[in-house]
């Protein structure tokens, strides 16, 4: 039996898990988080990552979790609504194989997917890792901080944009920092009724979704010429500082902020850009490899589709060598085109003037009239 140990137990490295476990791998995943992470916004999956959600049997969990198309009013700074932006704008612009789940949901259904068949170790991290760079020798010795050594036939870095396997392996300089800081948290069911808000302005996006208990957050996206002064500082006065002029739920959800600062995802936002996504024994997959940040969204589908193929590629081709060759030449043209999307995405979650905000709400206003909506359909099912 061939072992991966997998450094990372998000999207990227529970799908690997399950994929290589299916294929009749050994796994250890190794999560530097002691316990589950739930955090994040709503990831929707659709196109290659529908696709292998479907393939690695997610589905029916999924849908159960779905948080389906809700209705979105677009609001002034005040909260005053400005726009209502209808359920079937967004069911035009997703297609009809798609799933939308919030980032925690989708991790605990690969949790609970995976639970049995791999060796899960949260609080534990790789401490070293000792390989030939060809992979001639039996295996690379990873030795890890809970005092075990395995030794693996193939290393897998799933730990997201920060990755210490890619720095370890590759050295630094891949990630490309963008001046944007992203942070996204869950919410106390405040709303009666079901209600979605966003706000756009000048640089900076706030979003408050209430569908029910459980299925509440916050999402909040701004441009910050120095992301990492402003990640010093905490979400709390982050937040506060730049969107605490803003009316609507924006105040309650800052101070449900309070009580919870560290279940908050708050990053700044970079991109990952490498020539090649392997070497030796060793894999990036993922964040890890190829961060196309939350303006280009399909994150987390790039994460599933990746591992689902990776799987693919191991099984089909006679050596590793070929293997991680022909499935990083298969995925690569997916990842460049979500990653130059990326630029699309800053215009619209922090438009730079008043001129873009503007010309963003004209854009959303053209997309609820039924006409454009078909042609979004259309554009959709193209792309
Ligand atoms: C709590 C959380 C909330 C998120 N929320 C959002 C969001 O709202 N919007 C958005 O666009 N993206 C969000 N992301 C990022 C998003 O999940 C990814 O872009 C996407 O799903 C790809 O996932 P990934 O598994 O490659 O990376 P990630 O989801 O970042 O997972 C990487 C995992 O590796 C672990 N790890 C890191 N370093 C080490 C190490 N040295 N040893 C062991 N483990 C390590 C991390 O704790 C993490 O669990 C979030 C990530 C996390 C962890």
């Amino acid at each position: 039996m061939r072992r991966a140990v997998i450094v990372g137990a998000g999207v990227a490295g529970l799908a690997a898990a399950l994929r290589l476990g299916r294929d009749g791998w050994d796994t250890v995943v190794v999560e530097r988080a002691p316990a589950r992470r739930h955090g994040g916004y709503i990831v929707n999956l659709l196109g290659p990552g529908y696709d292998a959600a479907e393939r690695l049997g997610l589905l029916p969990a999924l849908a159960e979790r779905d948080l389906g198309l809700f209705t979105t009013v677009l609001t002034h700074a005040d909260g005053r609504p400005k726009l209502t932006v209808p359920a079937e704008v967004a069911a035009a612009a997703l297609g009809g194989r798609a799933v939308s789940v919030f980032r925690g949901d989708l991790e605990s259904v690969l949790h609970d997917a995976v639970r049995d068949r791999a060796d899960l170790r949260y609080g534990t991290t790789v401490l070293d890792s000792a390989g030939d760079s060809a992979g001639d020798s039996a295996g690379d010795e990873v030795v890890l901080s809970d005092g075990t050594t395995v030794t693996a036939d193939l290393v897998v870095g799933a730990d997201g944009l920060h990755s210490a396997t890619r720095a370890a392996v590759f050295g630094d300089g891949h990630r490309v920092d963008l001046p944007y800081v992203v942070a996204a948290f869950p919410l106390a069911h405040a709303a009666p009724e079901p209600s979605a808000t966003t706000f756009i302005g000048r640089g900076r996006t706030a979003a408050l979704i209430d569908l029910g208990p459980n299925r509440s957050c916050a999402f909040f996206a701004y441009r910050c010429e120095h992301p990492l002064e402003a990640l010093a500082k905490g979400p709390v006065d982050a937040l506060t500082a730049v969107f605490g002029d803003l009316g609507g739920g924006v105040p309650d959800a800052l101070r449900h902020l309070g009580h919870d600062p560290a279940g908050a995802y708050f990053d700044a936002v970079s991109q990952v850009v490498m020539p090649r996504w392997s070497s030796g024994r060793t894999v990036l997959l993922g964040d890890a490899a190829w961060c196309v940040t939350v303006f280009a969204g399909h994150g987390a589908g790039l994460a599933l589709a990746g591992a689902d193929r990776l799987g693919a590629a191991l099984r089909d081709h006679g050596t590793d060598t070929a293997a991680l060759a022909q499935w990083e030449a298969d995925l690569r043209p997916a990842v460049v085109r979500r990653q130059a999307q990326a630029r699309r995405g800053m215009l619209q979650y922090a438009p730079p003037t008043r001129f873009h905000v503007w010309l963003g709400d004209l854009m959303i206003r053209a997309f609820t009239l039924p006409g454009v909506r078909g042609l979004v359909r259309r554009a959709a099912a193209r792309s």
